[in-house]
């Protein structure tokens, strides 16, 4: 059933919010008190691990932390194209928070996502060159230009933990029991390993520590794609199709509080 309501913001503004496929109440009881849950939506390139693993930080991590959160997973069968996941978000969430998540592999319309996505406030979990670096790090570093490909990575997750040895394998790229808890427990790893890839970026000037993770208020003036890619860490003038290998996907666990600010 999809929901779509008006509600006055902390300064009264009346916000036009997103539709939200999920009937759960949005006010839960943390610690005695009642917190508002924070909606967050997130588009994704993929059809199915993406939108697995964001379900996954819903179960495990949506109602534990200070701020109760429920991400909503937007995604289509066959997937989407980067441009496609910043407009498919920018309808739906209308004025609540957003995030597009997709992949360098080798599209050629990375540029205009970015784009699109500066000018909309949406942020950004760019992998390059994909989500499947993410799920790697958890259990071992990486580096070395990959050129847009995944082969060597789904080939190096496979032989890491056990959950993943069939990965990518009869079209099974989902995220589910054994594979979740794998991730849960190197998920600081992953964290460490990623803010690692920045630091490490041979432009010379990018740093985990310049990373903005603060929640994005889509009424907020406009950025250059440039200024509003370096959200990651990376500089602004590091092009972002040679982010490689990289991946933005850590900031979304510590803008949704699930890993402590690093700096
Ligand atoms: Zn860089």
């Amino acid at each position: 059933m999809t929901r779509r309501s008006e509600q006055r913001d902390g300064r009264g503004k009346r916000r036009r919010r997103g539709h939200l496929e999920d009937e759960r109440p949005l006010v839960r009881r943390v610690g005695g008190r009642s917190r508002r849950v924070r909606v967050v939506y997130v588009a994704c390139e993929g059809e199915s691990t993406e939108p697995d693993y964001l379900e996954y930080l819903n179960e495990r991590y949506g109602d534990t932390g200070s701020t109760p959160f429920r991400i909503q997973p937007i995604y289509r069968k066959n997937g989407m194209l980067p441009s496609e996941t910043v407009e498919a978000v920018s309808e739906i969430a209308a004025e609540d928070e957003a995030w597009a998540l997709f992949d360098r592999d080798e599209h050629h319309d990375i540029l205009k996502a970015v784009k699109g996505a500066a000018a909309g406030n949406v942020d950004l979990a760019f992998s390059h060159p994909s989500f499947d670096l993410w799920l790697l790090l958890h259990f071992q570093a990486f580096g070395g230009t990959q050129s847009g490909s995944s082969k060597l990575v789904i080939e190096k997750l496979r032989q890491t933990d056990a959950a993943f040895k069939d990965y990518g394998k009869r079209g099974d790229k989902s995220i589910e029991a054994a594979r979740r808890d794998a991730l849960e427990r190197n998920q600081d790893n992953a964290v460490a390993r990623a803010r690692g890839l920045v630091k490490s970026c041979p432009h010379g000037s990018c740093a985990p520590g310049r990373a903005v993770t603060d929640p994005v208020d889509r009424d907020a003036g406009t950025r250059s794609p440039q200024q509003w890619a370096a959200r990651s860490g990376h500089a602004p003038d590091c092009p972002l199709l040679v982010r490689d290998p990289s991946t933005d996907v850590w900031r979304l666990l510590v803008s949704l509080g699930i890993h402590p600010t690093t700096r």
